[in-house]
């Protein structure tokens, strides 16, 4: 094994049902909506919080870690959703593997992502799927709601295809014992950025994000050839939305495509810890709550990492600008869904 797998599994409750899920057909591909935060803050998050959502298996620069037994359901596609039946003959809660890439932040993307394909690869063999047919992105069964895991891979230039040739590789190398070449993430500042005769796979991405942006492609459309008709487009997108009109797509570009189109949120300057914090707790994550109460304009004096009467007295005052939040002075997952919106508004 090249990589050790830690199995930390979450108590029972409605994150994990404990429902038998047997047999395995499909891998579905996430990555965390929650820039930064590690496989371990993930657990920790579903652990205390229980929501009546999860996954099995979160991924980061450190760890591969299940947290949920993998002949045990988690809750990772709405059941609404019939792609998965389409495709596979059942919904991906009663059949697939979830598997979640942490992303952002503090955590090395290469090395995540190196242990994210190896996973999908020994997943592939464990359960006897083929890497090329049997894993399928979030995105591709919600695409109404769902951009995962191509948010996160494409910030880091690599497109839905590449990564399953990625995984494909690794499957032979490691499980039927090819002489493959390792992935190797082309990374932000050696792929980036795009330019005119590029081609490929990420360029049509691309220009099918410009295109749901309303910047029309009326001749050749998402042709994955970066010609002038899309270098056209990309200075028309750059000048819409006060970037250098250069027609490259590099970093800025791109990230301001994806938060256009909604396939991601811009990185939060204040990033929110997970989980209940209330009046008792101390340490890094009562300061990050009590820096963004300061952010949205309520008044606060110190950032002290002390979760005291007036921090929850701040918290309260947060909470009484909405009617939907109950207005007891403890931080938890619905005033850090309001903190957000008002940080990014
Ligand atoms: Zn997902």
């Amino acid at each position: 094994m090249k990589y050790e797998i830690t199995r930390d599994y979450i108590s029972q409750g409605n994150a994990r049902p404990g429902e038998s899920l047997n047999p395995v057909q499909f891998i579905v591909s996430h990555d965390t909506a929650n820039a930064g935060a590690s496989a371990y803050a993930n657990r920790n998050y579903f652990e205390n919080v229980d929501p009546t959502a999860s996954a099995h298996t979160f991924i980061d620069d450190k760890n591969i870690l299940e947290i949920i037994p993998l002949d045990e359901k988690a809750w990772h596609v709405r059941y609404e959703v019939d792609t998965d039946n389409r495709r596979y003959g059942a919904d991906a809660n009663d059949a697939a593997i979830a598997v979640e890439l942490a992303w952002g932040g503090k955590i090395d993307f290469q090395e995540a992502y190196d242990r994210y394909v190896w996973y999908h690869a020994y997943l592939a063999d464990k359960f006897n799927l083929d890497p090329n047919e049997d894993i399928v992105a979030h995105s591709t069964l919600d695409p109404s709601r769902r951009t995962d895991p191509q948010n996160a891979l494409n910030r880091y230039g690599i497109s839905w295809s590449e990564f399953i040739q990625d995984v494909s590789n690794a499957y032979r190398k490691y499980f039927e014992k090819e002489d493959m070449p390792e992935p190797v993430v082309k990374g932000v500042s050696i792929e980036l950025p795009l330019e005119i005769g590029d081609e490929g796979d990420f360029v049509k991405e691309v220009q099918q994000d410009l295109i749901e942006a309303g910047f029309t492609l009326p001749r050749y459309g998402a042709d994955g050839i970066y010609g002038q008709e899309t270098q056209k487009a990309v200075k028309k997108f750059q000048r819409t939305y006060r970037l250098r009109d250069d027609g490259l797509v590099g970093e800025n570009t791109l990230n301001k495509l994806k938060e256009v189109v909604g396939s991601s949120k811009p990185i939060n300057d204040f990033p929110l810890p997970d989980g209940i914090i209330q009046r008792g707790d101390t340490g890094p994550k009562v300061k990050q709550v009590q820096r963004a109460i300061k952010a949205v304009g309520v008044s606060l004096e110190l950032i002290d990492g002390i979760y005291g009467p007036l921090t929850e007295e701040a918290v309260r005052t947060f909470q009484s600008r909405y009617a939907d939040l109950v207005n007891d002075g403890i931080y938890g997952p619905n005033t850090k869904e309001f903190l957000e919106m008002e940080l990014e508004g």
